[in-house]
């Protein structure tokens, strides 16, 4: 294919946008991604290659189950679904054949747990591309984050003669909840990487703007505690029993208690607590979903300790067993002034653009650990947001985005590219 076009950016966007999938269950969008750029003869890595096992955050069996069964009901071949091992997302590389830096782009492939809006003025189910599935919709705009890497992956292959180093796009699952990027940073796949480049549409910014440094990423930890006791009859035999409830009530209380910290922002959330089956059985079994935030990865470890400490302290206290499990985190990122300096000017050359130095991001993303990855091993990294306009905040059912900012994005990252390589 030659020159990338805002219609087949849109025909993509379109066509994901109707098969969306939850974190790890990502089997048809993954295929879909892979055949693309297998057609372009790029390398593609799938599996254990690009992903970690051991880090994937919150990887439920029954969603992968499922994932695989829309795969197979789609007649993705077995032979990939082996390949992939029951794992989703890919990296492609591009080798231009001559020597030169490596450069990162991450693009993320997940969806939302939001039914999709049946309302008369949303665009979606008027164009006719709605979420197929129920419960699940592309309410944040990795649809088009998607098509903006396939549209990048063209690009390479058209422009090999004039690139020189190697490329590796990221095509990376679960990000929602901030779980997939540890597993693909534990995979190894960007220590050789001396650039790397992500970045989100919409958010803090409306069309035509575009964040270039963006501050303030929040680090945060999710954690889950499972507590388990021993159910009995409340009237005759309580002594006998081990009360999960109460022990996951005073661990609550306990952690909405921890200290302010002096060195900067910190956050708690005790977003969910479930426990016990009737009012005359001592509750037997309770779980707790906890976020902590921190400025710094300092001030995040701050929380995440004494939360989990507490939890250890109260299920002592009442008898009970209980384990924990980290269920997402992203840290913070300082992006480099040698790619600010890059984006800068690549803003710059597009007149209809507005570039805004910095904005505070405000949220948490897990392309940072991707980022952060490639800085400890030496290397280069930006994240930046592509104003785009919504019809509703991200993760809301009448969510969509002005899809004209998608060639932004594609003209920024081979802006980018052709800077560096
Ligand atoms: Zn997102």
């Amino acid at each position: 294919m030659s020159v990338i076009t805002l219609e087949q950016l849109i025909k993509w966007r379109r066509e994901f946008h109707q098969y969306p999938e939850i974190g790890w269950s990502e089997f048809l969008t993954t295929a879909k991604i892979v055949d693309q750029l297998r057609g372009l003869n790029l390398e593609v890595k799938v599996g254990t290659d690009v992903i970690n096992p051991e880090y994937a955050f919150g990887r439920q069996r029954s969603i992968v189950d499922k994932g695989l069964e829309i795969a197979r009901k789609h007649n993705v071949s077995e032979e990939l679904l082996q390949e992939m091992q029951e794992l989703t997302g890919c990296v492609a590389i591009f080798d231009s054949g001559k020597a030169g830096p490596t450069v990162a782009l991450r693009f993320d492939i997940d969806c939302v747990g939001v039914t999709e809006s049946t309302a008369d003025d949303h665009r979606p189910k008027n164009d006719n591309f709605s979420s197929c599935h129920p419960g699940e919709m592309h309410a944040c705009g990795h649809d088009g984050h998607i098509s903006i890497g396939l549209a990048v992956a063209n690009w390479l292959v058209d422009n090999k003669d004039k690139l020189t180093g190697k490329v590796k796009l990221l095509f990376q699952p679960a990000e929602e909840g901030v779980r997939g990027a540890r597993a693909m940073a534990e995979s190894g796949i960007v220590d050789d990487v001396d650039y790397f480049l992500g970045s989100h549409l919409g958010f803090i910014a409306n069309s035509g703007e575009i964040v270039i440094n963006p501050t303030h990423f929040l680090c945060t930890t999710k954690l889950d505690f499972r507590f388990k006791g021993v159910p009995s009859h409340a009237g005759a035999e309580p002594e006998l029993g081990l009360n999960a409830l109460a022990g996951a009530c005073h661990a609550s209380t306990q952690m909405l208690g921890i200290s302010r910290h002096g060195k900067g922002m910190s956050r708690i959330n005790i977003g969910v607590l479930k426990a016990g089956e009737g009012r005359n059985v001592t509750p037997a079994y309770a779980e707790m979903q906890v976020e902590v935030r921190g400025e710094n990865e300092d001030i995040n470890r701050f929380m995440s300790e004494n939360a989990i400490r507490m939890a250890e302290g109260s299920a002592h206290s009442f008898k009970l067993e209980m384990e924990s499990e980290v269920m997402g985190e992203a840290v913070d990122l300082t992006n480099d002034q040698q790619l600010i300096d890059i984006l800068t000017n690549v803003v710059n050359q597009h007149t209809e653009l507005t570039g805004i130095a910095t904005r505070p991001f405000g949220g948490s993303e897990d392309a940072t650990i991707l980022a952060k990855r490639v800085q400890r091993c030496g290397g280069k990294s930006l994240y930046f947001v592509v104003g785009a306009d919504r019809t509703a905040g991200h993760h809301q059912s009448k969510f969509d985005f002005d899809e004209k900012e998608m060639l932004t994005a594609y003209n920024l990252y081979t802006g980018c590219l052709t800077s560096l390589l």
